[in-house]
């Protein structure tokens, strides 16, 4: 499963070619930028619908973000043919000179795909970043997999409704995190949705039956959790109750991989493990062109806002489901009744760590969008998009549309 690639083009290079992308019309699509950011003025604004799912064209990718449909960098400018030339001869005299890189790397891991890119001036710099980074994952992977029987977690899963686990300071931290998580939410994400949760094969097309679900329920409750900080660990007070990390790990993991990266001395990366990535940097000193997914067309973007430094997670009921009998079965669950949340498409949280914005995803997500815009106002720093059960497009104050120059 493993894919290396190095995009074999000094940054000087793919800005000339956006240059040159400028010939070809833009897709309509909806563009959300930041309030009060210096975007507006270097987006070609002219060329682009703000109607939200008017997008009919699809374009080309320009970097792969499973769950989000990243998208060819747009022109800041307009075209013109002496910059373009200028540039051009530029970028012919100095492209000897200039050997940095994109380098890439795709594995499987965590049940999902997992993509490391990195800007390195060094192809052996960067494998060892890329490397670094999967390992990161794997370990991760093994520490909190609720399916490797081997794992904390699932030895949590056998024990703690008869004893207190003993677990190391990092499990206990990120369960800790949950709770708070779950605190703000009233419950709405809740580790312990597992307790239901675990009889779904979204694979295999499995749901339990109203009565296995009945039986279950009641094990479902963040309160069922005990945790003792001072020799962290932790003890459920109900039998039946189990936890899973599965909405928040992944975000956790893209920030240690990212810290470790940033460790090493990499300015610029990004980091994506299913529907949570994060940044570091940006993309040759202009943002990446993020692209939220289309919930209904695989291949579309409903939204596309411009990021750097920062994190990006997104829930979607098209990730892991099947369909029977015209009901939709997907893997994001309301906690109250063990049943997939059908108010919403998607969710997407902007923020500075792919912690905080993966555990909120899943939040928003389960609060539906107008409780999850109430619960916005209190959390600063941190914007959202929602895609209710209509289609129809949600964002947090923070985000506005970019007014039409002049
Ligand atoms: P993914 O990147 O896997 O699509 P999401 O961030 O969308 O992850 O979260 C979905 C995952 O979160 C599910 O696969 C499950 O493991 C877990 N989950 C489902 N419902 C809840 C909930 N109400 N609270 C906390 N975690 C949940
Ligand atoms: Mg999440």
């Amino acid at each position: 499963m493993r894919k290396t690639e190095a995009r074999r083009s000094a940054g000087i290079v793919s800005w000339a070619l956006s240059g040159a992308l400028a010939l070809q019309p833009l897709p309509r699509r909806a563009l959300l930028i930041f309030r009060n950011t210096a975007y507006t003025a270097r987006l070609k604004l002219e060329s682009i619908n703000a109607r939200p799912s008017g997008f009919t064209q699809t374009v080309e990718l320009y970097a792969t973000i499973p769950g989000l449909l990243p998208i060819h960098e747009q022109t800041m400018s307009k075209f013109s043919p002496l910059k373009f030339v200028l540039l051009m001869l530029l970028t012919l005299t100095m492209a000897p000179l200039s050997h940095a890189d994109w380098y890439k790397d795709e594995q499987a891991i965590m049940g999902t795909s997992i993509v490391v890119e990195i800007w390195s001036a060094d192809a052996g710099t960067a494998q060892e970043g890329m490397w670094a980074a999967m390992q990161e994952m794997h370990r991760i992977d093994h520490l909190m997999s609720p399916l490797k029987e081997d794992s904390e977690l699932s030895r949590v899963n056998r024990e703690a409704a008869d004893h207190p686990v003993k677990i190391s300071r990092e499990l206990f931290d990120l369960i800790e995190r949950s709770l708070y998580f779950s605190r703000i939410s009233e419950g709405a994400f809740d580790i312990t949705f597992s307790s239901v949760g675990y009889m779904y094969d979204y694979r295999k097309g499995v749901a339990p039956s109203d009565a296995d679900i009945e039986r279950a329920l009641p094990g479902i409750n963040y309160r069922h959790l005990i945790l003792n900080p001072r020799d962290t660990t932790i003890e459920f007070t109900r039998k039946g109750t189990r936890i899973d990390l599965g909405g928040i790990a992944k975000g956790y993991a893209v920030d240690n991989c990212i810290t470790l990266l940033a460790a090493m001395g990499f300015h610029q990366a990004l980091v994506t493990a299913g529907g949570d990535s994060r940044i570091l940097g940006d993309k040759g000193g202009r943002p990446w062109m993020t692209g939220i997914r289309d919930p209904r067309k695989e291949e579309e973007s409903a939204v596309v806002i411009p990021l750097s430094d920062t994190a990006i997670s997104t829930s979607g009921d098209y990730e892991r489901f099947f369909e029977r009998d015209g009901e939709r079965y997907h893997h994001i669950l309301n906690p109250k009744t063990g049943k997939s949340v059908k108010d919403t498409r998607s969710a997407t949280v902007i923020g500075p760590d792919a912690t905080t914005t993966d555990a909120l995803s899943t939040t928003l997500f389960v609060l539906g969008w107008k409780k999850a815009m109430t619960l916005l106002e209190s959390l600063p720093g941190i914007e959202a998009v929602i895609i209710d059960s209509g289609g129809q497009l949600h964002y947090s104050s923070g985000l506005e549309p970019p007014k039409p120059p002049g």
